[in-house]
């Protein structure tokens, strides 16, 4: 089911406070789009500068523990990794009885690493988007798509309360998904265990490629996507579609990229594609995130720096500083 602007309500929230819990990429836009919704709005975060943020954003901004006993409505925006421990440690032993939780991602919930009282709705209400841009859309008298779930229907107005949250942050503005919490957690981490290697390990073998062929390497980046080109014609994608968008294009690129995706073998990507998913499924890369965590060895490290240093990020590094491509 799509829910659009003539099913957006935000009955179910009046008279009802709602605690943003974590002033981040996504509180902060959130807060504020539901705030400039006319809907009543308090701020969690710990002592510091984001929490200092919300305050000079106007917000009333307290503990996390304190605002969540003010709220009846809880959106749990702090990042997945440390979710099990601040609900444990302050948001669970805050909910009463009646109240409405909100995540902003499937994870915990879905790996049961997060119970919450039984008498507590669970909902999701997960923007399509980052946190800036959710702000920005809603400026802009737009939205960003959402995923919407119900967990848990306590209160028998879990699903009218999810949707409020979803009209407040502007996303039925734009278009809001109804589905369940393991979906949401299966595709958004397929995106980024399956696409965007797939994606990233495409822009490293054409590197090598082109290399070897005595390419200059600024030149393949720009091409690849320090130009942006690249960027543009994934916005493109996004208004007239991945073939739609090919009539920008003149001829000669039609005619050769449709060539390029008759020739590619696609399989190996489906068999990665595949086995990413069973882990995903399974719980064995939530189990293997977990113990990660738990390390003292961070593998996470190790990863990253197996490419600082490489002829590619090197030669990548050094054509933004040489194009003024840096914008931080
Ligand atoms: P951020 O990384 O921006 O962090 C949000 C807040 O969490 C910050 O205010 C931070 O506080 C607080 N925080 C971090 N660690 C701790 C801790 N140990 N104890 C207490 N507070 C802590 O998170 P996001 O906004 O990116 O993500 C929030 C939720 O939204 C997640 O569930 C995520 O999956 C989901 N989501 C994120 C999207 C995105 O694009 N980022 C897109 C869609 C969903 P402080 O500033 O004080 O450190």
């Amino acid at each position: 089911t799509v829910y659009h602007e003539s099913d957006a309500s935000l009955d179910p929230l009046d008279g009802r406070t709602i605690a943003v819990l974590g002033y981040g990429n996504q509180g902060r836009s959130q807060a504020l789009n539901m705030r400039d919704e006319g809907l009543d709005v308090v701020v969690g975060n710990r002592a510091d500068d984001s929490r200092e943020r919300a305050r000079e954003d106007g917000f009333d901004a307290y503990p996390m523990a304190e605002a969540t006993a003010r709220a009846d409505i809880v959106l749990f925006l702090v990042p997945d990794e440390v979710q099990p421990e601040v609900y444990e440690r302050t948001v669970g032993p805050n909910l009463d009885a009646g109240d409405t939780l909100v995540f902003a991602s499937g994870y915990n919930v879905t790996y049961d690493y997060i119970e919450v009282d039984p008498a507590v709705d669970v909902v999701l209400v997960a923007p399509r988007m980052i946190g800036a841009v959710v702000r920005e859309l809603y400026e802009e008298g737009r939205g960003a798509p959402a995923l919407l779930a119900v967990h848990r229907d306590a209160t028998g107005e879990a699903k009218a309360r999810a949707l409020a949250i979803a009209a407040g942050i502007g996303s039925m503005r734009s278009g809001v998904v109804e589905t369940d919490f393991e979906t949401e957690t299966r595709t958004d981490l397929l995106s980024e265990q399956g696409l965007f290697p797939v994606f990233a390990a495409a822009l490293l073998a054409r590197f090598e490629v082109e290399s070897e062929a005595g390419v200059p390497p600024e030149v393949t980046l720009l091409e690849s996507y320090l130009s942006r080109e690249m960027a543009h014609i994934f916005e493109k994608c996004a208004t007239e579609g991945l073939i739609g968008q090919m009539d920008l294009h003149s001829r000669t690129s039609q005619y050769g990229q449709l060539l390029g995706l008759e020739a590619f073998d696609r399989e190996p990507i489906r068999e990665f594609m595949r086995e990413r998913l069973e882990a995903i499924d399974s719980g064995a890369f939530a189990e293997e995130w977990t113990r990660e965590q738990e390390s003292e060895d961070s593998r996470l490290e190790r990863l990253r720096r197996r490419y600082e240093g490489s002829e590619f990020v090197e030669t990548e590094q050094a054509t933004l500083d040489a194009f003024g491509l840096r914008e931080t």
